[in-house]
């Protein structure tokens, strides 16, 4: 019978064992998780209306920065509509807070057009499951009900934040997921991560 060979194995075992207090055992492991946690971010469509110029968008990319809600990319003015643009925010963020500052935001247009977020997210949709995800957006808090905004062809769904009570992208998704619709942000993955603290 041929021997087997423990050497490797053995070698290997001592690895693990001399390389595992220097890696870290539980504790630095779950600080690890915190600390993932803290940095997950969503990644959002939006809509923003009232960007009518260049210096409107300046205004606005300033307010939502100021708010926590990272434009990925330069505000587009458009004055026949709102404004779609890609952004980060930290998984906690109140896109509440964050559509009372935009209400807020000191554009030379606001006026003219008063600035306003709306929060896109995406699925497939029938006409059942429109009519469903119509009713879901007018009953989810902190959302204007008035302004809610279904297209099953595209199968985006758009929630104005009202800005009047907190509201998390975690709070949105869960009301379309107990109505049964699976509706995501941007991306399917839904979150950018940033690595772990080092
Ligand atoms: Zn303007």
């Amino acid at each position: 019978m041929k021997r087997i060979d423990f050497t490797p194995i053995l070698t290997l075992v001592t690895a693990i064992l001399i390389a595992w207090p220097v890696v870290g055992v539980s504790d630095d492991k779950k600080n690890d998780k915190d600390n993932k946690k803290e940095k997950e971010q969503y990644r959002l469509t939006l809509n923003v209306e009232g960007v009518e110029c260049a210096k409107c968008a300046q205004v606005m990319t300033s307010t939502l920065e100021a708010a926590q809600l990272k434009p990925t990319g330069t505000i587009k003015p458009d004055s026949t509509g709102p404004s779609r643009i890609l952004a980060t925010c930290p998984t906690e963020c109140d896109l509440g807070a964050v559509a009372a500052k935009v209400s807020q935001a000191d554009t030379p247009h606001r006026e003219k057009v008063p600035p306003s977020l709306s929060l896109i997210l995406f699925t497939k949709l029938d006409e059942k499951s429109a009519s469903t995800a119509l009713a879901t957006c007018r009953k989810i808090e902190g959302v204007d009900g008035t302004a809610c905004q279904v297209d099953s062809k595209t199968g985006e769904i758009q929630l104005k934040i009202s800005g009047k009570e907190k509201v998390t992208v975690a709070q949105i998704l869960t009301a379309f997921k107990d109505a049964g619709i699976e509706a995501h942000t941007k991306s399917t993955t839904g979150r950018v991560e940033t690595k772990a603290g080092s």
